[in-house]
């Protein structure tokens, strides 16, 4: 209140008051002059009073920054662990279900698709609106859902299977009647093997497949590789530690307990799956480690002559010629010992075949049949789930079994990807996302660009040149498949198929020998490098190299990782902005860097950019080394999960440059609108909306399957990682020097 002049203490002559009163009036008169002409530049939008303070208020605005508040928990220090302070919130309030072994704003997602899938194959079926297609999918979900008819066919139509050659089960003796005897003078190896990958799409030992030759990526070569075992990671067969040994014991009781439920005699159960555990040990012992597998370690073409050869054991050509059904490709009925085929694995294949040389032929065949066995056990009655459920407590950490409807419409998208892909597509995506996409498509390929050119010091300016035009000519899928337009393709697609609501099991295996034939389609036919075949519900997006494509299928393109224009930019380019990034730097990790921008494994590297390559690869892979990860017991395995580390870093850093482009270009400098109730900056969200792609929790058996089998890095350190590397991040949250989120000289970089 001081210096204020009132009427009454302040002593004054009538002259001094009256050019008070003169000045007052002036003083007012500019005042309201001003003010007018701010109120007018206002109203125009021709300036902004709080450029600094503007918040969104718009209902898209308020709804992603509730999404923001219910998942981070601001008591996180955000520089000592920025995983939590992103996810706390979210997976405090949503623990993982029953039925899973792990659950995160990723598995949310997908159980949101489901649902929407749910909904419409539950919708009864239009002759005149529903196509063909369509039809059979509702159909097949219907026969899935008909639990009634499923618990009274039981165990009988695996049984009918098993009855018969090349499938009779030497555990189940003359249990089964005397027509399914197994007996060692008819057994074929070569024909069950062949049976189960040409009928069934199951490959045991060896897995045979169609897909673009690496140095000749115009045209389809068949490729031979190892196939999978029963439990998913090789090192629970191997191991010694409590673990492993307890689910060794957990999968040999599980089979003896389901040939039991076959019929088996119990103490012949017993001994005979002892054997076949002691074989797929062996199997586990000569398998080649994904570290051990590069593109150019696999890359051995040779004819099935030479082949034959080289492991002369096995009838190649027989087995081949055996799968491939050359009624539905009668253009193969050529295939002879000339036939070019990659061999991936030549000394896993020497070692199997000495092995399985040395093995009963007994055990062979009750491995094999186990295998069909376990692989049509989901399609029995309940009693076998049940069993399978018991087994996975100790695997999985599961409790429960997933409900029925969830079940089937992951099979019906599985058998029809296409078909599904349609329904879903027509209701759930919005051409409009196509303009976005090619916004951040296009903005990450020049920030790819833009810091190769100003800030790569690694790379010699021939090889920089090739990495310029391999940037320029990748390919960017979005949405769906243009063919799923077509209802007579699709429909003459899957015409072999005729689907009853009566019969599960007999639909399962129309959908099986489908699948099993499919890719042979392609063998003698040119790669279609702009087309693509990705299901377009999937939840997640891709990096193919042969044909230099990124894809990104219409499940990935929602919210929390897609929100469209009229939400803030920072949010979608931290998400998806980041996965387009992430997709793109594959074309240039420790893989995808071997293939040329024709998709072709053929180098183009000069000698010292590759070694600066290698050589700064170890920082990163020293860096994911050195995480622990509580919840597994176990480090992080770097080499194993490199391409993922180098895409994670690279993408991040991409998006963030695009964002900066865009507020720069699009928005003349001018920061986005803030965002009501949250205390966050846009780049700040940016890293938030990144982080809460990730959020995820783990049960302690499927973090240790993670490590164990995952190429990605868990959850928690693909953040921590990739942030702590960034000088964007430190500079957004002001992390000091020493804390765990700011490497500072330590950072690893590669893009
Ligand atoms: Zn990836």
């Amino acid at each position: 209140m001081e210096g204020e002049a009132t009427g009454n203490s302040v002593p004054g002559t009538k002259r001094t008051a009256s050019k008070a009163i003169r000045i007052a009036l002036g003083v007012f008169i500019s005042v309201t002059v001003v003010l007018g002409i701010v109120l007018f530049l206002v109203s125009q939008g021709l300036i902004n009073l709080y450029p600094k303070q503007q918040y969104c208020l718009t209902s898209e605005c308020i709804e992603s920054a509730a999404s923001i508040l219910s998942k981070v928990n601001q008591s996180v220090d955000p520089c000592e662990n920025f995983f939590r302070f992103a996810c706390d919130g979210w997976t405090s309030n949503n623990p993982i279900p029953e039925d899973s072994s792990n659950y995160g704003v990723y598995p949310w997602l997908r159980q949101n698709v489901d649902l929407k899938l749910k909904a419409l194959l539950e919708k009864p079926i239009s002759k005149r609106r529903d196509s063909e297609a369509v039809q059979k999918a509702k159909i097949l979900y219907s026969s899935c859902m008909n639990e009634n008819k499923i618990e009274k066919a039981d165990a009988k139509p695996l049984l009918s299977i098993l009855k018969h050659s090349p499938f009779r089960w030497p555990v189940l003796e003359s249990n089964i009647g005397p027509e399914g005897q197994w007996s060692e003078r008819k057994f074929s190896m070569l024909q069950t093997l062949a049976t189960f990958r040409g009928q069934y799409s199951n490959s045991v030992f060896i897995r045979l497949y169609v897909s673009p030759d690496d140095k000749s990526s115009n045209k389809h070569i068949l490729k031979l590789d190892q196939a999978t075992l029963c439990l998913s990671a090789r090192e629970d067969y191997l191991d010694n530690t409590t673990e492993a040994k307890s689910y060794r014991d957990a999968f040999l009781q599980f089979m003896v307990d389901i040939a039991v439920l076959l019929g088996a005699n119990a103490s012949r159960a017993e001994s005979d799956m002892k054997s076949v555990l002691k074989l797929e040990i062996k199997i586990a012992e000569i398998m080649i480690p994904h570290e051990n597998r590069s593109s150019e370690t696999m890359y051995n073409k040779m004819n099935i002559s030479a082949l034959s050869t080289m492991i002369p054991q096995f009838d190649w050509l027989g087995y081949i010629k055996r799968v491939i059904d050359t009624k539905l490709y009668p253009q193969l009925k050529d295939i002879g010992p000339s036939e070019n085929v990659i061999v991936r694995v030549p000394q896993y294949f020497k070692d199997l075949f000495r092995i399985l040389g040395n093995e009963r032929k007994k055990t062979i065949a009750n491995y094999l049949v186990w295998r069909m066995v376990y692989s049509r056990l989901f399609n029995l009655s309940r009693r076998f789930q049940y069993r399978w459920l018991e087994f996975s407590r100790v695997i999985e950490g599961t409790t429960s079994l997933p409900p029925q409807w969830d079940k089937c419409v992951n099979f019906v998208e599985g058998a029809l990807p296409y078909a599904i892909g349609r329904m879903f597509v027509d209701v759930h995506f919005q051409e409009d996302k196509r303009e976005m996409m090619a916004e951040l498509t296009e903005g990450i390929r020049w920030a790819f660009i833009d810091m190769l050119e100003k800030e790569n010091d690694w790379m010699d300016s021939g090889t920089k040149r090739k990495a310029k035009e391999k940037a320029k000519a990748v390919l960017a899928k979005v949405g769906y498949p243009e063919f799923i337009m077509n209802d007579t393709y699709i429909n003459e697609d899957i015409k072999t198929m005729k689907f009853s609501e009566n019969d599960y099991f007999g639909n399962v295996l129309q959908t099986r020998k489908y699948l099993a034939q499919s890719d042979f389609y392609w063998l003698r036919k040119e790669v279609p490098k702009t087309e693509w075949f990705t299901s377009p519900t999937t939840v997640n997006a891709f990096y193919s190299a042969s044909t230099n494509q990124i894809r990104f299928p219409a499940g990935e393109l929602q919210k929390p990782f897609f929100w469209g224009t009229e939400y803030p930019r920072s949010l979608s380019y931290g998400a998806i902005g980041v996965i387009v990034g992430h997709e793109f730097t594959h074309g240039f990790d420790n893989n995808g860097r071997k293939y040329d921008k024709n998709g072709n494994l053929d180098p183009w590297w000069s000698t010292d950019s590759e070694e600066n390559f290698k050589e700064k690869s170890k920082c990163m892979i020293n860096q994911y080394n050195s995480y622990y990860w509580k919840r597994a017991g176990l480090n992080v395995k770097g080499k194993r999960t490199l391409a993922e580390n180098i895409a994670d870093n690279g993408g991040l850093r991409e998006a963030f440059r695009a964002y900066r482009k865009w507020i720069e270009e699009k928005r003349q400098g001018v920061e986005e609108a803030l965002l009501p109730g949250i205390p966050f900056t846009h780049n700040q969200l940016f890293f938030l909306s990144y982080a809460h792609v990730r959020c995820n929790s783990f049960r302690p058996e499927s973090a240790r399957e993670q490590i164990y089998t995952g190429v990605h890095s868990p959850p928690h350190f693909r953040v921590i990682g990739a942030m702590s590397n960034f000088e964007e991040f430190r500079k957004a949250f002001n992390c000091p020097v020493n804390s765990t989120m700011n490497r500072g000289a330590e950072s690893c970089r590669l893009w």
